[in-house]
């Protein structure tokens, strides 16, 4: 529930409005997972408050640390028993954590994991908060950036995923910055539009090929919303300002990383202010596809940065411990935990 919501839900029961504050403070600053701990808030009230709402948290089910960067990866499981990731990684500015938006994802990318797991059901903002919580509780800091690119596509469950958002910005829930959170979509484009217009959260779009027959073989979204028709909403909106767009860009040798998918590239983001994310594909059980060596992303990188667009090769993290989206739920439901 966003604060209005309980706010009327308080009036209606005959209680004061700032009630209704006390117990987001308790929720979003401070991280209540019980209404027993609000401890300024009458022991009534928190008996009536028990009887009527739920807290919905996430439970750590598997905790894993990378012994080569420290990235935590977890699968947390939900009040239902359904399992989802994230994964918690350390920068020089502080923590940044991947969450997931849904249980499984419908967009089937056949390089994903979680793609080929199948969808089991959209998550409720409470859970997409929750995420966050539990894993700042873990470590015991605060976490300074989000990222809405874990299991999921988020524009397939916009209305939960900007409920969410609207927490994290608001002062009465994290008060965050937009600029702290970014949302990665395979290219779901009447939503994008809809996300574009009512938040300022950065965005990131999974391109991955340029070409509409060779990413719809990848990307089954592209037959239904090619990546041409998301260009084309993109340069409709100023990313000058404060507000960044990027591409992902799985590098997968031979297939999507020749001189004629970089003058596609070229073509098909003129005129949009963006960044290109390369990352190296990360070989997942049964997959077809090849990582490329690191002569090859520099030379891909370099390419694109002398035809005028900025190109950065993102550093693989927690290679170890399965941090790619998708790895461990699947490798914890094949152990049958
Ligand atoms: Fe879904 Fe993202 Fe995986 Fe594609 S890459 S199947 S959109 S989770």
């Amino acid at each position: 529930m966003l604060l209005s919501e309980l706010q009327e839900d308080f009036a209606l029961r005959g209680l004061q409005k700032f009630r209704a504050a006390q117990v987001y403070r308790w929720l979003h600053q401070r991280g209540a997972t019980s209404f027993d701990e609000m401890t300024d808030l009458s022991k009534d009230l928190r008996v009536a408050l028990k009887e009527s709402f739920e807290i919905r948290n996430t439970e750590i089910a598997i905790r894993r640390v990378s012994k080569i960067d420290g990235t935590k990866k977890y699968l947390f499981r939900l009040n239902d028993g359904e399992m989802i990731e994230s994964v918690l990684m350390k920068y020089k500015h502080g923590y940044s954590i991947c969450i997931s938006t849904q249980v499984g994802c419908k967009m089937g990318c056949t390089f994903c994991a979680t793609g080929k797991s199948g969808f089991s059901r959209d998550l409720l903002p409470s859970e997409m908060i929750s995420e966050i919580q539990t894993a700042q509780k873990d470590i015991g800091e605060r976490i300074s950036n989000v990222v809405l690119m874990g299991m999921g596509e988020p524009l397939d469950n916009t209305d939960n995923v900007l409920r969410a958002l609207e927490i994290m910005t608001s002062e009465w829930g994290f008060g965050w910055s937009p600029t702290r959170i970014t949302l990665s979509t395979a290219g779901v484009a009447p939503e994008l539009q809809r996300f574009l217009d009512a938040t300022k959260v950065h965005l990131a779009v999974s391109l991955h090929n340029p070409f509409h027959e060779e990413r719809a073989a990848i990307m089954p979204v592209e037959r239904a919303w090619p990546i041409a028709e998301v260009a084309a909403i993109l340069r409709r909106y100023d990313f000058t300002h404060q507000r960044r767009v990027s591409f992902e860009y799985i590098v997968m040798s031979g297939l999507n990383d020749s001189p004629r998918h970089i003058r596609e590239l070229c073509r098909l983001l003129d005129g949009i202010k963006c960044r290109i994310n390369l990352i190296r594909f990360h070989k997942i059980p049964g997959s077809p596809f090849f990582s490329p060596d690191d002569e090859a992303m520099i030379r891909f990188r370099d390419t694109l940065t002398a035809k005028g667009i900025q190109t950065t090769i993102r550093a693989s993290r927690g290679e170890d411990i399965q941090a790619a989206c998708g790895l461990l739920s699947t490798a914890a439901a094949e152990n049958g935990q």
